[in-house]
């Protein structure tokens, strides 16, 4: 299947097995803003749940918050987002259609790379097996002009955007000739700046209201706790903070689905460590998190790190790790080295003081800071592109499958009677009323054991269970595997230590390096 279908496919997927649906769907929904359904909610409370405990449960010195989604206004200047949380907006005065000036120079770029690559698929095929790549790639002429074309617009774009200089990244558009894909026209305006906080006011009474944001990022919330935390819980250096917590951007462009949301939420950790350790701090959170989520068995092909060459004033080392979706390898997750900028703004802004003192050393000081954050719903997006699989059976038919892993699975088990009379509805519900206080099951009578199959099957139900007439007599029942679609005899007291210990977070945690 093709990539792009496959993304289509997940999308109507979610909406068609309530996983994900269109905010405010009878009104026709809101741009970018999605809702979680009945099976949607269950995933996503796993994946929470995963990286909760692997963080809070899993590390003796990180430690959990829930602070608000309001906070002081001055929060969001010393933080910096208030003035340099922007993204260069351009519209197109033909088609009325607004654009992020830096994604459109970027398409720009991905179209000189696919040229250059349809080349030397090209020129592969022409060669057969004596096809020399590099030095193809090293001597066409044609490679070579693009090739050149290409690094000249990078860089110039690099330039623009490191002086933030809005009039080079207009003309670079201008220059390249890029065309709004809706009018087909050049008709670009200035580029601006648009700040991507959502604004609202505080008070009952006009004058005395004052303006305040929603959080566009749930790590401010740790840092302004840091003194709070670390004082009642008597937390010694190195340690960390973790939340969860919504976070709200008005994205220019939202696009992709839940990759990119106005209103999303985000799973994030400071680790607060003596300065001068951070770069194998930095090392250690960086395999630490790859580890996580390689640890879902997708593949360790499908992941990459991106390390950031252009950093942050305050950065001193940033990588991200990158998940190969449909559209291509994306961000799922930032690690960044943030010094201790954000401690010393909020210090500098607020009069308090922030230091550590360290007992063993008589030192004091600020502390510098790790942050590893992870965006839930676009952690969702992956596993769901990743577990969707259509496969042709030796019947000729094709199943739909999702291949969760089991402890992220929405449903654990199905309990299905054969038929709906002779006790065994009462059977089947007596099975569930036991296994319920384990893990998530459900009861299903309607249609005949194939079609309730497939229905579990499309929720990524690991384990299916049959109760018939033999059951009456020996307390048996057939268990059917989703991936192999295998069946098995097994006695009704064995169900709960064999499912069990496949489905839970701790059975996913255990397997943990
Ligand atoms: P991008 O470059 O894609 O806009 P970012 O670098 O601004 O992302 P961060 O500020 O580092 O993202 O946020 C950390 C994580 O939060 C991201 O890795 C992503 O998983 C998630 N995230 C950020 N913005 C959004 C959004 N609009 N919708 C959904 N998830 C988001």
């Amino acid at each position: 299947m093709a990539q792009e279908d496959v993304f289509k496919k997940v999308v109507s997927h979610c909406k068609e097995y309530g996983f994900v649906f269109p905010s405010s769907d009878i009104y026709d929904g809101l741009g970018a803003v999605y809702d979680y359904g009945q099976n949607g909610v269950e995933l996503k409370n796993n994946i929470k749940q995963y990286w909760w405990q692997s963080m809070v449960l899993m590390h003796e010195n990180i430690v959990g918050i829930d602070s608000c989604i309001f906070m002081h206004p001055t929060i969001w200047k010393a933080s910096g987002h208030v003035d340099a949380f922007n993204d260069p907006l351009i519209d197109n005065r033909d088609s009325k259609k607004r654009y992020r000036a830096d994604v459109l120079i970027e398409d720009q770029i991905a179209k000189y790379d696919e040229k250059i690559e349809k080349e030397v698929a090209k020129a592969k095929k022409r060669f057969g097996d004596s096809f020399n790549e590099e030095q193809y790639r090293s001597t066409s002429p044609r490679v070579l002009e693009e090739t050149q074309k290409r690094d000249a617009l990078h860089e110039r774009y690099q330039k623009a955007m490191n002086e933030n200089n809005l009039e080079a990244l207009r003309q670079i558009i201008l220059d390249e000739g890029v065309v709004c894909p809706i009018s087909g026209t050049r008709n670009w305006t200035e580029v601006r700046q648009f700040n991507l906080m959502f604004k609202t006011e505080m008070g009952s009474t006009a004058e005395g209201a004052s303006t305040i944001y929603l959080r566009p990022e749930t790590a401010q919330g740790i840092f302004v706790n840091y003194l709070n935390v670390q004082k009642t819980g008597r937390m010694k250096i190195p340690f960390g903070i973790a939340q969860i917590g919504k976070a709200f951007r008005n994205e220019i462009v939202a696009r992709q689905f839940i990759f990119r949301m106005r209103e999303f939420e985000q799973m994030e950790m400071q680790f607060f460590i003596k300065p001068g350790t951070e770069l194998d701090w930095f090392a250690q959170w960086k395999a630490t998190r790859m580890a996580w989520h390689q640890n879902l068995g997708f593949g360790a092909e499908n992941y990459r790190f991106h390390d950031h060459d252009k950093l942050a004033h305050y950065a001193n080392a940033a990588t991200d790790i990158e998940f190969r979706m449909p559209f291509g390898f994306k961000e799922v997750e930032g690690i960044h080295s943030r010094t201790n900028f954000d401690l010393s703004q909020h210090e500098k802004f607020s009069g308090k003081s922030i230091k550590y003192f360290d007992p063993d050393t008589n030192e004091s000081y600020t502390p510098y800071v790790i942050e590893t954050s992870i965006g839930v719903d676009r952690m969702f997006l992956s596993i769901m592109c990743h577990s969707y699989q259509e496969e042709q059976l030796e019947n000729g038919e094709t199943r739909v499958v999702l291949r969760l892993p089991a402890a992220l699975a929405p449903v654990k088990l199905a309990v299905f009677p054969l038929t709906k009379k002779d006790g065994l509805p009462e059977k089947a519900r007596s099975i569930i009323n036991d296994l319920k206080f384990h893990f998530n099951c459900q009861y299903e009578e309607k249609d005949t054991i194939g079609k309730r199959y497939r229905r579990q099957d499309a929720i990524g139900t690991p384990y299916c269970v049959t109760v018939d007439h033999q059951t009456l007599e020996d307390n048996t029942v057939t268990l059917r595997f989703r991936d192999t679609m295998e069946q098995t005899r097994v006695k009704v007291e064995d169900l709960c230590p064999m499912i069990e210990k496949e489905v839970t977070i701790t059975s996913l945690l255990k397997k943990l390096p």
